[in-house]
């Protein structure tokens, strides 16, 4: 049984990033840059963009956040994005999700460049996947897929159910998954709550990728033997002392699938935490040096 590591496979990959980023700067190029729009004051956004930018500047690509209070108009908001979608320093524009609700966020997604949309959130990125043609694809459904490619899990002809039908998880790992090509070609079926008889698709399941966002929702006996569980799950179940300063209450965290069970039945799986989530931030960066690499005509 293998515990799919997603921070020793977020970091591999981050360090191949680097490696391509010294390249461009050897050969005088621009550093990829990355810039995050950050409206009102939610802890978690906070927290999710500064981690956004510290892990940017530790492979060497430029990071700005830009913070904006709650009540800046969406004219405000969406002419901001358009002068990133024309400043060349710029590869990647994120706007950090969710907005205000004077917001219409379906528009400013529509305002980001599809060259810079590195979140892949834009309905020609998103039309593009589900077409097969090269996309940005929206970074948990990517990191789901590396992962499974990297832990040497075959996709080609395997039974994968997907629990979950959401527009940045569900919909997009499944599209993924059934496209041809590297870590794809599955037989694919998606599960949601109106699905009878959930346990008996995921029976099925050689690759079975739960993202509810409801604690301990997939039972053991749900999971085939040998299967890959991928939990995208984070689901915080009340709150502990942090082990670096036991004064400090830090948020318990939970998958979708009873991790302790499971890993006695399936053939690998991914912890929560510690296994999807460092790779969004991985696959951010990685869409967004490819930005670039496109911008300058380099495969
Ligand atoms: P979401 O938008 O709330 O969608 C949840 C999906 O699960 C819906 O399609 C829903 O079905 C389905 N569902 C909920 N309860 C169910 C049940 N009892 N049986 C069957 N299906 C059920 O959530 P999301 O944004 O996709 O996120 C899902 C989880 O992944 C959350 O815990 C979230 O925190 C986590 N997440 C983690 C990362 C990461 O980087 N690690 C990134 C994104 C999300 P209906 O459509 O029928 O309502």
């Amino acid at each position: 049984m293998i515990i799919i590591d997603g921070k020793k496979i977020a970091q591999e990959i981050r360090a191949e990033l680097k490696t391509e980023i010294d390249k461009l700067i050897s050969a005088g190029k621009n550093v990829p840059g990355l810039v995050a729009i950050l409206v009102g004051d939610n802890p978690a956004s906070e927290s999710y963009v500064r981690g956004k930018a510290k892990a940017c500047e530790e492979i060497g690509m430029r990071a700005v956040t830009e913070r904006h209070p709650s009540d800046i108009t969406e004219k405000t908001l969406l002419d901001l994005i358009d002068s990133y979608n024309n400043n060349d320093k710029f590869n990647g524009i994120l706007v950090q999700l969710p907005l205000p609700k004077h917001i219409d966020e379906d528009k400013v997604i529509e305002t980001i460049s599809p060259k810079k949309d590195v979140d892949g959130f834009h309905p020609i990125n998103v039309g593009n996947l589900v077409i097969g043609k090269p996309a940005f694809r929206s970074c948990t459904p990517a990191g789901i897929q590396e992962l499974i490619v990297r832990s040497g899990i075959e996709t080609s002809g395997a039974e994968a159910v997907v629990v979950g039908r959401s527009n940045i998880v569900g919909k997009p790992i499944a599209n993924m998954l059934f496209q041809k090509g590297r870590g794809a070609d599955a037989t694919v079926t998606v599960v949601h709550t109106r699905t009878k008889n959930m346990a008996e698709h995921c029976k099925r399941a050689d690759i079975l990728v739960v993202a509810a966002g409801v604690p301990g929702l997939v039972k053991p006996e749900w999971i085939k033997p040998g299967a890959c569980v991928i939990d995208v799950g984070v689901n915080r179940i009340g709150e502990k002392p942090s082990k670096d300063d036991p004064k400090k209450m830090v948020p318990i965290l939970k998958g979708d699938v009873d991790f302790e069970a499971a890993k006695e039945i399936a053939g690998s799986i991914t912890p929560v935490p510690g296994g999807v989530g460092p790779m969004t931030i991985t696959m951010l960066m990685k869409n967004t040096l490819k930005s670039l690499k496109f911008k300058l005509g380099i495969q």
